[in-house]
């Protein structure tokens, strides 16, 4: 069985706040939020970070690109927001499942690090 939590919350055997689903993503709302509306965008099949992105499996990131401004639109962010993915240690990635965080609904602090 998979230990991962996002893999659980996907198989539905950890509850979230969903703000949109496909056959190929989910997006829910982050437990913890760092903004007026923060979600995560993740792909439902498990890929560990953005090392792990390859030829293979590349089409899914496009695809939750595409979809990144229709559900920030969709969750009444209106000017502008951030897209960030942790990977590894130094980049504080604490869940081992490709995921974007989604910041935005209020002014966003100029600092990246
Ligand atoms: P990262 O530190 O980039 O790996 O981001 C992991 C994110 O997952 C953090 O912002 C957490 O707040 C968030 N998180 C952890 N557990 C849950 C959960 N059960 N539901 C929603 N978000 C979660
Ligand atoms: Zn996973």
């Amino acid at each position: 069985m998979c230990d991962c939590l996002f893999c659980k919350i996907v198989n539905g055997d950890i509850p979230s706040a969903k703000v949109y689903e496909d056959e190929k993503v989910l997006a829910f709302k982050d437990i913890n939020p760092q903004a007026s509306v923060h979600f995560l965008v993740i792909p439902k099949t498990h890929i560990e970070s953005v090392d792990a992105i390859n030829e293979d499996n590349s089409d899914i990131v496009s695809h939750i690109f595409r979809l990144i401004p229709q559900i920030a639109k969709s969750t009444g962010i209106k000017n502008g927001y951030r897209v960030i993915t942790n990977c590894g240690p130094d980049g504080c990635q604490s869940v081992k499942h490709l995921h974007f965080h989604v910041l935005g609904g209020n002014q966003l602090s100029e600092k990246m690090a």
